[in-house]
């Protein structure tokens, strides 16, 4: 069973992740979407939302799971029995920054990382500019998928 784990914050969910996962989905016999709950970090969505967004988005992929987890993500991994993570790559910052996960993951537990690049059409959305626009009270509505408006 090819089960990946693909890692975030998800605070929310973009039109950047929904392109990952489905394009993602022919790779994998179940992709777990694990999301991050590390209590140093500020949240904008609370755990429940992020996860709610998650699951409705996803709603008629029967491959597609969505669990919270914290700690060390290779450790998340061993308790799922997942053998690859999944992530996405917008731009030469994004690598710089996975370049290093990757490596030391893959050091630390033989877990590989498979990455897709985004498409072009979405290159450009983070959660970070969709919580910006947010505070400012602005239209993101073209940026995320309809779950995280309704
Ligand atoms: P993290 O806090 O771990 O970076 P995110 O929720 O921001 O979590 O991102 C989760 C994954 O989705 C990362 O691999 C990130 O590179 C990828 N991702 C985020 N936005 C996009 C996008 N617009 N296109 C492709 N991948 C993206």
């Amino acid at each position: 069973m090819k089960r990946a784990l693909f890692p975030g914050s998800f605070d929310p969910i973009t039109n950047g992740h929904e392109d990952i996962l489905l394009r993602a989905l022919p790779l994998f016999d179940e992709i777990i979407i694990g999301v991050g709950f590390n209590s140093e970090k500020k949240f904008m969505f609370s755990l429940d939302e992020r996860i709610n967004f998650i699951k409705k988005t996803f709603k008629k992929y029967k491959k597609v799971k969505v669990k919270s987890y914290d700690g060390l993500t290779i450790n998340y991994c061993k308790t799922i029995e997942a053998n690859f993570i999944l992530r996405g790559l917008r731009n030469p910052a994004d690598f710089e920054f996975e370049k290093a996960i990757a490596h030391t993951n893959r050091k630390l537990s033989g877990i590989e990382t498979v990455f897709l690049l985004t498409s072009a059409k979405t290159s450009f959305v983070s959660s970070s500019i969709v919580r910006e626009i947010i505070k400012n009270k602005g239209d993101y509505n073209e940026l995320v998928p309809p779950s995280v408006l309704s």
